[in-house]
């Protein structure tokens, strides 16, 4: 006996699908996604409610003490979680979303033995390992647990390859036969799989695979709707395996890459070479009074902003900054590069946050040829979006990047606390040209003491 009949079951998923459509909207722009995320959340809590007042369920203690074990772990997590952190937590939410649709198939073999709803299993099997140690993987390199550069070895592609074929081989012997001992093989194909697909990815190219592995669990979780008979997870894994996959094709387009470019890019051996030793090249430093004085009687400035910034939380210097400089009648812009920072959009938020209005916050393409007529560019704590080496060194990992043209302005100033590189692990030579010259401190400080210096100019 069950509280809710198949008809009110139904009209509650629809209205839950509703919400996260909604939710999905209201995300797509800075000013509405905090309602987007609030209203995606109602819609996962009825959607949850629902099952719980429509399916007979089993273990019921059991499953409230999951609920209740998870949301002790991830509220307080995503509470403290700084701002520069959220690629990594997102990642690791995404992994396991896709490990929990894997585990879900998996015991579901047991209960069927129809073809079709086996080929499902098999989807979700190894897609959603690919994803759990794809993000796993990713949320290593982004918490630097290990290297943020590509790690490939000889012969890995011939790895990949006989993993996948294995895969192929196990997933198709499950449909036939559904064992259960092959079925867990293919979970660990899957998870090889995913590892092998991520660790050889590197520098400019995680963000987008970030992306990808969400798409990526998405599907799973849609597969996983299948396997359970379930409209709602269908819907949902759609909805996330479509945005995600937009979104994928979005940065890579954004960013001069091909997605298959960058997942076997790096197999073909292409982008390991950089190096992280910080050279003995002689670098010109200055102090904030020097810097004010160049800003202060510029005509045309640009802020770069990037992941130091926001390491910093000196947006708001920043801002007030970029505010004192117009006050003196400087035209001033913000230059936003699409994977400044740790996440997709991150410049934008920290921007907005310190009420930065949108007309100065300008995109790369926009802003590009803009350079040139710029008298001083002030570089916050952004390196990679700014290195030529993106567009002259071919054997590292940023090769091909669009980067913001920041050495065609007459002045350029990095606000960065040593000589160290950025993710990628790589040295900037834009560092040692003529025209650079550096103030070396945490970016909120060296940012409050130009400020206080223009404004006693
Ligand atoms: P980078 O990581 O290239 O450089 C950051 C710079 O900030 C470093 O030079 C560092 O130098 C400096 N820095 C760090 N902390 C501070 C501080 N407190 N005060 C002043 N400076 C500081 O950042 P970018 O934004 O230029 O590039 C982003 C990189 O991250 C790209 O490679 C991108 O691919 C990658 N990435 C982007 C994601 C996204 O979605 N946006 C997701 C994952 C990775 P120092 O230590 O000397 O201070």
């Amino acid at each position: 006996m069950t509280l809710l009949d198949p008809v009110w079951t139904s009209l509650l998923y629809l209205a839950a699908a509703v919400f996260f459509i909604l939710a999905l909207r209201g995300l797509s722009s800075p000013r509405t996604a905090r309602r987007g995320n609030l209203i995606g959340a109602f819609g996962a809590l009825l959607a949850v409610v629902t099952v719980f007042l429509s399916a007979r369920l089993d273990n019921i203690p059991w499953i409230i003490g999951a609920i209740a074990v998870g949301t002790a772990v991830a509220a307080p997590v995503a509470r403290r979680v700084k701002m520069t952190q959220m690629p990594q937590l997102v990642a690791l939410f995404n992994g396991v979303g896709g490990g929990a649709a894997a585990l879900v198939a998996l015991l579901e073999l047991s209960h069927t033995g129809d073809p079709w709803v086996r080929l499902a299993i098999v989807f979700t099997l190894l897609v959603g390992a690919v994803s759990f140690a794809g993000s796993g993987v990713t949320f290593a390199k982004l918490q630097e647990l290990m290297t943020t550069r590509p790690v490939v070895f000889p012969g890995l592609p011939v790895v990949m390859a006989a993993v996948l074929l294995a895969a192929v081989g196990a997933g198709v012997a499950v449909v036939l036969t559904g064992s259960l001992p092959l079925a867990v093989l293919l979970m660990v194909l899957g998870l090889a799989a995913g590892a092998l697909l991520v660790l050889p990815v590197g520098g400019a190219d995680v963000p987008i695979v970030i992306s990808l592995l969400n798409a990526f669990t998405g599907l799973a979780v849609a597969a996983s709707g299948v396997v359970l008979g379930n409209v709602l997870l269908v819907v949902a894994g759609t909805l996330v395996g479509a945005s995600g996959t937009i979104l994928t094709r979005a940065m890579a387009a954004a960013m001069g890459r091909s997605v298959a470019g960058i997942l076997f890019g790096a197999f073909k051996g292409g982008s390991t070479a950089g190096s992280t030793a910080v050279s003995e090249r002689p670098v010109r430093s200055s102090s904030a009074e020097d810097v004010a004085v160049l800003l202060g009687y510029a005509q045309r400035v640009i802020i770069v902003p990037g992941y130091g910034l926001a390491v910093a939380q000196g947006q708001h210097t920043a801002a007030e900054l970029a505010l004192a400089l117009e006050a003196r009648g400087i035209e001033v812009d913000f230059a936003i590069h699409p994977v400044a920072g740790r996440m997709p959009g991150h410049m934008n938020v920290l921007l907005a946050e310190a009420n930065v209005p949108y007309e100065s916050l300008k995109e790369m393409g926009e802003i590009n040829s803009e350079f040139r007529t710029a008298d001083v560019v002030l570089v916050v704590g952004a390196n990679d979006v700014v290195n030529p080496a993106a567009k002259t060194s071919s054997g590292s990992p940023i090769y091909g990047m669009p980067i913001l043209e920041v050495a065609e302005a007459r002045q350029v100033i990095f606000l960065k606390r040593s000589m160290r590189p950025g993710f990628a692990g790589i040295e900037n030579d834009l560092l040692y040209e003529p025209q650079t010259s550096l103030l070396f401190g945490d970016a909120k400080d060296s940012l409050a003491k130009v400020l206080g210096a223009v404004k006693a100019l």
